[in-house]
């Protein structure tokens, strides 16, 4: 009996929920581990306080001797709380969270010790952190990296360890990190969007982008986990068979949640609360021990970083659980993977958010021309957009049924589509009066001021309006936000300096008033970026082709989508916007397609050796079984023995072809291998990977899942997919 299989079977079985204290009110507890407004005023000097709001306010630079004064006030916070360490907490390119934690003690003289924690130690750091991806930054430099404060996130608490979220740069300012560029963009999108709401308002000061996301994930005993090195070692089965029953019946999505799973949301939504994360919802997603979870949505930066830190979190919950967390965008074939849609908007420091229609015509002329430029930023950059949300992992999850496909499109609803429509028929050059009075009656002011239940749904498009945002979905679920939302707002900041500038310019060339030149500016946007818009429903190869007559990229791997990060027009869009210089632009594609290499390899491996080491001993042993079954009948049948061994002789036959087609293929897949590994070009590797080593991980699959349906289940040795995603 395959032991392993069954001793996890048999564990699961007896797990009981874990009970959960909870707080009197969750309210009580929200932002206790975090170094918040809060506590500053309390912890500060009034001088280190105001530096501080002004740095997260205005971005001004916090100088040495405030930092110790800084520095010291979150040391008591922290030793007030039981902390005993500290850290730069930093998002490396892997995409994952780094942290290297150093002691608040210090040996004195004497045999005497204090608690230390200088202005110096706050700012600046140099983790001996060289064994990150850096695409050859250092190398070319040849300087070390060091992490810096970023006082725009608060620092917080997890464990006994005060953590700070810092950049992380080489010496030369190169960004080594996904939130430096992130920080420049935002800062980007706030400069011009700034700018073009000061048409509307001239209060305006600042402009925030504000991100929601919304994380999806499975919940699978760690037990039966243990059991697959598949799951272990790359986050998602490269094999297993559909179970009899899957998602058709549809009864998991909004059903009751299970105790295990109940208990594991209220401990991790519990830490969330300390940690300051605004974790509001929670419920069953569509495929079983499938769930989701959101917060409320927050500027965007912060945003990110509550992402980050969540996904590691809800490992660590997981652990008490006895559960794992599986982040991966296609754990299961044939049932829903997982994305994190990140909902987007723009918020102004007077309180508006740019993306909510109004209940005045002059407030939804606003409302259009965020939401036009938007969508051209969109049409304009649809490869880009399509880059950055490009993993090995999420590429199997466009373009399956449920999810977005590859190909970028906007989905906006009848109602705003009429509305769009009505504009591109706005007369060219000044308007009548009487023509203005029009549109701002019965076409710009017919927009409700609550656009959210009247949307019409549709789930799976890219990119949706969602009543007051844009809702980016095809993000995928073990992604950094930072890479969606860098490229989102640097596209949506350079559309809106270019409008900045054509309205001003009929404004002073042609003596237009500011409404006209924004109507006639907005209604050749329209026009030319007609080709994103798409309503439809089915993406299937209808779409496809529709697609391709419109002259949108459909780029179905990620070595075909990334080129799009390195071509000539994101190189001039980076470097205008300050997001990037051209050595940073490299740099990350070289290291995400090495990444992408890198996951297929390990896949290939894992998947070969569980084919060979697993797969094949188990069916030939249940071969055996049969052949002495066979020889058994022989000796009481004698010649008579076929007719009742005929059965068994088929599938002795069938095992063994099914056999020799996974070990041929897999002797071809090391093949296709060795070739790719002796490529010298990251591309040209990645293209390798992705084009002669992948096709072959289904004929793999294939043929061992059919042995799965073959042999005994006493001794199939890997947790099958019934029992990952039916046992609770
Ligand atoms: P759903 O998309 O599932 O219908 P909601 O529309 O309620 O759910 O919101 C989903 C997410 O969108 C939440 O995380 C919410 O905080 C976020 N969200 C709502 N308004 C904004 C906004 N103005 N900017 C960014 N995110 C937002
Ligand atoms: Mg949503």
């Amino acid at each position: 009996m395959s032991t392993l299989r069954f001793q996890a079977l048999k564990e699961t079985l007896n797990r009981k929920p874990v009970k959960i204290e909870e707080p009197k009110r969750r309210s009580e507890i929200f932002g206790s581990n975090v170094f918040n407004e809060r506590v500053m005023r309390q912890f500060l000097t009034k001088e280190a306080f105001t530096n501080v709001m002004e740095a997260i306010e205005t971005g001004k630079k916090i100088d040495r001797n405030v930092a110790d004064h800084i520095s010291t006030g979150m040391k008591e916070w922290a030793i007030s709380k039981g902390v005993t360490h500290y850290t730069h907490w930093f998002q490396p390119l892997t995409g994952a969270t780094a942290e290297k934690h150093d002691s608040f003690f210090e040996p004195m003289d004497g045999g005497t010790a204090v608690e230390k924690f200088g202005g110096g130690a706050l700012v600046q750091q140099e983790p001996d952190a060289s064994s990150f991806p850096n695409g050859g930054i250092r190398n070319t430099f040849e300087a070390r990296g060091y992490t810096a404060w970023d006082p725009t996130s608060p620092a917080f608490i997890w464990g006994t360890t005060l953590c700070i979220p810092t950049v992380f740069v080489a010496y030369t300012g190169e960004a080594l990190d996904n939130k430096t560029p992130l920080l420049r963009a935002l800062q980007a999108v706030d400069n011009a969007a700034t700018d073009v709401a000061k048409y509307f308002d001239k209060n305006v000061k600042k402009v925030n982008a504000t991100l929601g996301w919304e994380q999806e994930y499975f919940l699978i005993d760690s037990a039966l986990t243990a059991s697959r090195p598949d799951i272990t070692l790359t986050g998602r089965t490269l094999l297993g068979h559909s179970p009899a029953k899957g998602q058709q019946l549809d009864d998991h999505y909004f059903g009751s949640i299970p105790s295990r799973a109940i208990a594991f949301m209220m401990d991790l939504e519990i830490e969330c609360m300390k940690l300051g994360i605004p974790v509001k919802t929670r419920h069953n997603e569509v495929a079983p021990n499938q769930f989701e979870l959101a917060p409320v949505f927050e500027e965007a930066n912060l945003s990110v970083d509550h992402n980050s830190l969540i996904m590691d979190v809800m490992k660590k919950v997981g652990e008490r659980h006895n559960f794992s967390v599986l982040m991966h965008e296609k754990p299961f074939a044939g049932i829903n993977g997982s994305g994190k849609h990140n909902n987007w908007s723009l918020a102004t420091d007077t309180g508006v958010n740019l993306l909510s229609p109004g209940s005045t015509p002059m407030k939804n002329l606003q409302f259009l021309t965020f939401f036009v430029n938007t969508i051209k930023a969109v049409y304009d950059n649809e490869e880009l957009l399509r880059a950055a949300i490009a993993s090995a992992s999420n590429d199997h999850r466009l373009g399956a049924n449920e999810a977005p496909p590859a190909i970028i499109s906007v989905f906006i609803g009848s109602q705003l589509t009429k509305v769009l429509d009505e504009l591109e028929k706005v007369t060219d050059g000044k308007l009548s009066p009487q023509e203005k009075t029009e549109l701002k009656l019965n076409v710009v002011g017919k927009i409700p001021e609550i656009l959210l239940d009247n949307t019409d749904r549709n789930r799976t498009s890219p990119f949706a309006f969602t009543g007051n945002k844009f809702e980016f979905r095809a993000v995928g679920s073990l992604a950094n936000c930072a890479g969606a939302m860098t490229v989102l707002n640097s596209i949506v900041a350079k559309q809106l300096k270019e409008f900045k500038v054509e309205v001003d310019k009929l404004i002073k060339d042609k003596k237009m008033k500011k409404d006209d030149a924004v109507f006639n500016v907005l209604r050749e946007y329209i026009k030319k970026s007609k080709k994103i818009r798409f309503e439809g429903d089915g993406y299937g190869e209808a779409w496809e082709k529709e697609a391709e007559k419109r002259g949108l990229s459909n780029n179905r791997t990620t070595p075909l989508a990334l080129k799009a990060q390195v071509s000539k027009k994101t190189i001039a869009l980076y470097k205008e916007l300050g997001v990037m210089n051209e050595t940073e632009i490299e740099a990350r594609h070289e290291i995400e397609l090495e990444e992408y290499a890198m996951r297929i390899q390990i896949e290939g491996r894992i998947l070969g050796d569980i084919a060979r080491n697993h797969i094949i001993p188990t069916s030939i042993r249940y071969q055996n079984i049969l052949i002495k079954n066979v020889r058994g009948l022989k000796d009481i049948y004698a010649d008579d023995f076929a007719r009742h061994a005929k059965e068994q002789l088929e599938i002795i036959e069938s095992i063994s072809s099914h056999i020799a087609s996974i070990n041929s293929n897999v002797n071809a897949m090391i093949e296709a291998r060795k070739i790719a590994n002796k490529m010298e070009d990251a591309e040209e590797r990645a293209f390798a990977y992705c084009d002669d080593v992948k096709p072959y991980f289904e004929e793999i699959r294939y043929h061992c899942d059919k042995l799965e349906l073959l042999v005994d289940d006493e001794i199939w040795p890997l947790a099958k997919y019934r029992e990952l995603l039916f046992t609770r």
